[in-house]
């Protein structure tokens, strides 16, 4: 199934699989099996020199991991994709199959606490070096790149500030000096964003939250060109081992099919609870890329089909305003995490990006009264009645 012709809709529900190949199985089976059994030695000697195409292990392929991967790299228009255990194993399978020592990599201003964490380790252990920029302009791109820029490493919208990086403007300069382009997609999933159409050359996801979006399985993907993707399966991937359990591969084509009403629905309601907390008095400043005062609303409107499921909010007060009014909430769960049916909270400077040093935390822009919501799929009214409660007593 890879009609050009087909809408994402029907594409999250019927790409890369053809039941007529599984006995006619209308849902893809699911291969619980770590190993395959070869007809004779010969055609194990072919499989491994890969004379024949099949499964060997499936630390190096497995069917049902293979439909999940086929059917993300058509949502995200790429080549091929690769599926793994976690998004931190696709974030750092990907910069290590980028880098080596010596290289450099430019970061957009805020990157998911773990990917810092990764950025740190490779600097200390393997002298890869990086810098940070808010790349707000073409010039300040192109002063930030190095002779020893090996790749771009972007968040966009940038975890917990929403702040927009326009990824066309950054792909076009990258392009020309042939450095590529990663974005880490996780806060749009591939139906609000998809990078590569913008000229970026890698897409990873934490497919933990938008793609799963039931919070029952950790897991990580990594797009790209055809060529590249096969040459870190038969490297980063199988020797570092990070691959994800086929299983998990099966939750992830179940909850795929319901991407896009998800998603839709994440969005509403997340533009209600903007529209409630815009006006509320105890609420000091409010960070959501639908809101049309925003700084890259301009951006939003030309890359994203839709403002998402997340908005950030500061409470007028202090860390402990902030951490009053998270235990004064009732339906709305104190936990890290986004793109779940349940309605999340969490308080950065005390959570996800506890390990980002202060200094470096202010230049993100988190402060210690910041709070960030993952808005769920249950009645918007209800979310806001439990958020106005809470705020009432505060
Ligand atoms: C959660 C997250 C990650 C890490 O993914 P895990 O599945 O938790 O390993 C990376 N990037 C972003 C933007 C995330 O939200």
């Amino acid at each position: 199934m890879e009609d050009k012709n087909l809408r994402f809709e029907t594409e999250v529900i019927h790409s890369g699989y053809v039941s007529d190949e599984h006995q006619g199985s209308l849902v893809p089976p699911l291969y619980q099996t770590s190993t395959f059994t070869f007809s004779t030695a010969k055609q194990g000697e072919k499989r491994f020199s890969g004379e024949e195409e099949g499964f060997i292990y499936s630390r190096l392929g497995n069917p049902t991991v293979k439909i999940l991967e086929e059917r993300l790299a058509i949502l995200e228009k790429g080549g091929a994709a690769l599926a793994f255990s976690s998004g931190m194993a696709a974030v750092s399978a990907a910069l290590i199959a980028l880098t080596k020592t010596g290289d450099h990599i430019l970061c957009s201003q805020g990157v998911y606490g773990c990917t810092f964490g990764f950025l740190q380790l490779l600097k200390e252990k393997y002298g890869i070096e990086h810098d940070f920029s808010s790349m707000d302009s073409i010039e300040m791109v192109e002063k930030a790149i190095l002779p020893n820029t090996a790749c771009i490493y972007i968040e966009t919208p940038i975890n917990p500030t929403m702040k927009l990086v326009d990824l066309g403007q950054v792909a076009k300069i990258a392009d020309e000096k042939g450095i590529p382009v990663v974005v880490d997609n996780t806060f749009c999933s591939p139906y609000l964003q998809t990078p590569l159409t913008h000229g970026c050359d890698v897409v990873i996801h934490s497919a933990t939250k938008y793609i799963c979006g039931h919070g029952d399985v950790l897991a990580g993907i990594v797009v790209g060109k055809k060529e590249w993707i096969q040459k870190v399966s038969r490297t980063t991937q199988k020797d570092i081992g990070g691959i994800i359990s086929p299983f998990d591969a099966w939750l992830l084509l179940r909850g795929l099919k319901t991407l896009p009403i998800r998603v839709d629905r994440h969005c509403d309601n997340t533009e209600k609870i903007f529209q409630f907390l815009r006006n509320h008095p105890k609420i000091d400043a409010i960070y959501y890329p639908g809101d049309a005062d925003h700084p890259d609303y301009q951006i939003m409107k030309k890359q994203m089909k839709k403002p998402g499921g997340l908005i950030s909010f500061s409470i007028r007060g202090t860390k402990e305003t902030a951490q009053r009014l998270m235990n004064e909430l009732n339906l709305i769960k104190i936990a890290v995490s986004l793109g779940d049916a349940e309605t999340l909270i969490q308080h950065p400077a005390t959570m996800t990006h506890a390990v980002v040093p202060e200094e470096e935390r202010r230049k993100m822009g988190i402060t210690e009264n910041l709070l960030r919501l993952s808005v769920g799929l249950e009645a918007w009214e209800d979310i806001i009645d439990d958020l106005e409660q809470a705020l009432e007593k505060i």
